[in-house]
């Protein structure tokens, strides 16, 4: 009886029990070889992909926050500028032309520097945003995160040595979130002698549909005094007289380029800063002892507008046709080639 049992518990780890095995090695072994080659795969992909910057593939970013300098490969910090500067559930073509569009700027500061120790800075009021992958992911929600950072990858890879250029010089490719249906010359938002013959006034439908389009600020008489008195004190505005709060000229964009307030004559620019509106194209009216401002777009106004960007790309329009849209008479180049 004890024979049969080993002779059965034999006959079992023969048939059963050390195929099993075996075949579990295998599988293991597989896999293992499966993982490597795609990995070999990948390995080779991204040889085959990476493109030599020559004089721009690391660049000296300055955290303005910690006053830290680091260095990043050029195409790694544009992700992180892309999913800073634009929401990623925006149309590929458009987030392909915002990472052109921020290589270009980057570009442009390398040659332009603004800064002693660094290439750029990631405050968007000095050079272009950037956030971290890391702060980035956290704020998307959870099943959100891996694909959006791939979509914005995916963007910045396609488009790799790819920037704008003017009589080939890489461009100052400004942009903004809404353009309110036109663009603005930069003459009208920064003054005299900026004016670059590719940031011209250019038209795109679309843009209303936007959350970024429209919006309002109602202030009272005492308010819009406050805020005006903070650069002009002696301000003084007759709310009965309606030659004393009216517009006065506005800029081919429709912006609003003179405005008259009691004593004084402001620019539209001036206006949207002192009162917090979202751009200076705006129209005034009152209503009993308030004044409205209904205001249309949101930024400076100036290249490329991101909604519009947005609209052009669900329209069918690509990256470039985007791009040659808003900067009148550029070429997509390779950075190389310069
Ligand atoms: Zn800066």
């Amino acid at each position: 009886m004890k024979k049969f049992f080993i002779y059965f518990f034999a006959f079992i780890f023969i048939c059963f029990i050390l195929p099993a095995l075996l075949t579990k090695r295998n599988i293991e072994t597989s896999s293992n070889v499966q993982a490597e080659n795609l990995n070999a795969t990948s390995e080779a992909q991204n040889n085959e992909e990476k493109y030599n910057y020559k004089n721009y593939g690391i660049i000296k970013l300055l955290h303005h926050e910690t006053g830290e300098v680091e260095e990043v490969e050029l195409d790694t910090y544009l992700c992180n500028v892309v999913s800073a500067e634009m929401p990623a559930d925006f149309e590929i073509e458009a987030l392909k032309a915002q990472a052109v569009v921020a290589r270009t700027y980057t570009v442009y500061k390398i040659q332009n520097k603004k800064h002693e120790n660094a290439d750029i800075c990631d405050d968007s009021n000095c050079c272009q945003a950037w956030v971290s992958k890391e702060d980035r992911l956290a704020r998307w929600d959870e099943n959100l995160r891996e694909s959006n950072w791939k979509k914005i990858e995916e963007c910045v890879n396609t488009t790799k040595g790819k920037i704008i250029t003017y009589e080939n010089k890489p461009i100052n490719a400004f942009f903004h979130a809404n353009s309110g249906g036109t663009t603005e010359l930069p003459v009208n938002v920064w003054g005299g002698g900026s004016n670059l013959p590719y940031l011209q006034v250019v038209e795109t439908a679309g843009e209303e549909g936007y959350t970024q389009y429209s919006s309002e600020v109602i202030l009272t008489q005492e308010e819009l005094l406050e805020k005006l008195k903070t650069k002009y004190e002696d301000i003084q505005i007759n709310f009965e007289n309606s030659e004393d709060l009216k517009i006065l000229e506005y800029t081919d964009s429709n912006r609003v380029k003179t405005i008259k307030f009691g004593n004084h004559e402001l620019s539209g620019v001036e206006t949207r800063t002192l009162l917090g509106l979202r751009s200076a194209n705006f129209e005034i009216t009152k209503q009993d002892d308030k004044i409205k401002f209904t205001v249309k777009g949101y930024g400076h106004g100036v290249g490329m507008s991101q909604t519009g960007a947005d609209t052009m790309a669900k329209q069918g329009s690509n990256y470039e046709e985007i791009i040659k849209h808003f900067y009148v008479g550029v070429e997509i180049k390779e950075i190389n080639s310069l």
